[in-house]
């Protein structure tokens, strides 16, 4: 199974011009696009934030009434409206029944992980088996890193990119250190090529030919949380296998972004936080998947009693009956307000299908990066012979990439965060120069996109003003 084959975002846009005779700029195709857009109505199932409540908004720059530009759902997903009734909904059982909540209800608390497991098991193309919810992202990647990761005299590197985001970083130095093994040694790095941002998948695969034999493990993500760019993740996992490699990727970026068949492409284990796409709220619950070909070779390394099977876990008598597969890796009882808050977000993502909301995506950061392009490329170029002033460092080809796209400027990228904050976007700074601008199709619109475009047209203009 491979992703959606699809029209090239361009194509449609040019095609859709053409029939309502205009061109793509005018806010007549952003009108059109929501119009005809089959995921429209899951907007209405979230909070969108208000200009006005933003902090750093100036009200005499907009309609404070307005709901902002919320392009920031890379970093923090917005609430589902039915966060509030589940809590609620737990919070009752608790009030009334104290601890008989564990046994009763909707979602009794000592199966409360396994309630939404398989709404989690089809974001990510998975057997229900092969996905648990637990515990934060780095937490989950560190127990599974103890169990993939039994570096040998031959076989002791891992290999990650250069840039991977800090805790992956840290959490691959600090297992190899768990080891009493040299970082320098054992930490194998892919760099991008001198003068490039984003990685060429063929020199991924050229590495993993070259160096496979001593690597143990390779850690990719799925999508890269700075360029924006979707690694080829079949490829790399079928590179990574030839070599005798166990391939792991970290999908915080990913998972409800892009379409994922972790179980067809037989990727041997992941791991993702929720808080992102998966909108669940800060510090919300992780997910983690161990393919099922591992069921009964790979154990957990350090085992609590939510490992033990769920028959006889009650029973108490110290005889460890270990849940097969993933299940097994579940160290202490799920925290129910967690469970509830991610059971509202994968409501509403199993209402549709990441086809469909991929299928979106596709489209609506297709038609940010035409007009990005269209406003500050090729004008800037001709008439005033300067730079291009602003660059998209994520790559233009929709199939490599999710729906953020990196923008850096001929400016300091943090003069142009600054007043798009005050005109009510909401999007996010990364150091060294990054701005990371992210509509996500569940609850972004077209027109959000027309409105962004159009602040970021009256910020340029002011910025070169006072220049
Ligand atoms: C967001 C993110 C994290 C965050 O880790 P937590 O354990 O959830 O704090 C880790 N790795 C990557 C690649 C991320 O994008």
């Amino acid at each position: 199974m491979t992703t959606s084959i699809q029209t090239p975002p361009l194509t449609v846009l040019e095609n859709i011009a053409s029939k309502l005779e205009c061109s793509i700029p005018d806010e007549k195709l952003a009108v059109y696009l929501d119009d005809q857009d089959e995921l429209k109505h899951f907007k209405e199932c979230f909070h969108i934030p208000k200009m006005m409540d933003l902090p750093k908004v100036d009200k005499s720059l907009v309609n404070g009434d307005d709901d902002c530009v919320y392009f920031c759902g890379n970093s923090l997903g917005l609430q589902p409206k039915k966060v509030k009734t589940y809590i609620d909904e737990e919070l009752d059982k608790w009030a009334k029944t104290g601890v008989h909540g564990h046994f009763t209800g909707k979602r009794p608390w000592a199966l409360g992980d396994e309630c939404i497991v398989d709404l989690m098991a089809t974001i990510v193309g998975a057997k229900r088996e092969e996905v648990a919810l637990m515990n934060g992202l780095t937490v989950n990647l560190h127990l599974q890193m103890l169990s993939f990761y039994k570096p040998t005299k031959e076989r002791h590197k891992i290999l990650l990119e250069a840039k991977a985001f800090p805790s992956d970083h840290y959490a691959v130095e600090s297992q190899i250190l768990f080891h009493g093994l040299d970082v320098e040694e054992s930490m194998l790095l892919v760099h991008p090529r001198e003068g490039e941002e984003t990685l060429r998948t063929e020199d991924i695969l050229s590495l993993i030919e070259k160096e496979g034999d001593s690597v143990a493990v390779i850690l990719f993500c799925g999508v890269q949380y700075y360029t924006g760019q979707l690694f080829d993740i079949p490829k790399i996992t079928m590179a990574g296998h030839k070599k005798g490699c166990f391939v792991g990727f970290d999908l915080a970026h990913a998972v409800g972004n892009v379409e994922l068949y972790l179980h067809d492409w037989g990727v041997d284990f992941a791991c993702w936080c929720s808080y992102k796409y998966l909108n669940s709220g800060a510090g919300g619950l992780a997910g983690a998947f161990i393919h099922e070909k591992h069921i009964s070779t790979i154990k957990p390394s350090l085992v609590g009693w939510w490992g033990h099977e769920f028959k006889t876990r009650f029973c108490m008598d110290n005889k460890l009956k270990l849940s097969p597969g993933v299940d097994g890796f579940r160290l202490t009882n799920p925290p129910i307000l967690l469970v509830c808050s991610l059971h509202a977000s994968l409501e509403l993502f199993n209402q549709t299908s990441m086809k469909a909301i991929r299928g979106k995506s596709i489209l609506l950061t297709g038609y940010l990066e035409y007009l990005i392009k269209y406003y500050f490329y090729d004008h800037v170029e001709q008439h005033d012979n300067k730079k291009q002033i602003i660059k998209i460092m994520t790559p233009s080809h929709y199939e490599d990439r999710g729906c953020q796209l990196s923008l850096t400027f001929s400016m300091p990228a943090k003069d142009v965060f600054e007043e798009l904050e005050k005109r009510g976007v909401a999007c996010d700074l990364r150091e060294p120069n990054g701005l990371r601008i992210a509509p996500v199709p569940l609850y972004n619109t077209f027109n959000d996109v027309y409105r962004f475009i159009q602040i970021l047209r009256d910020v340029m203009a002011c910025l070169s003003k006072s220049k």
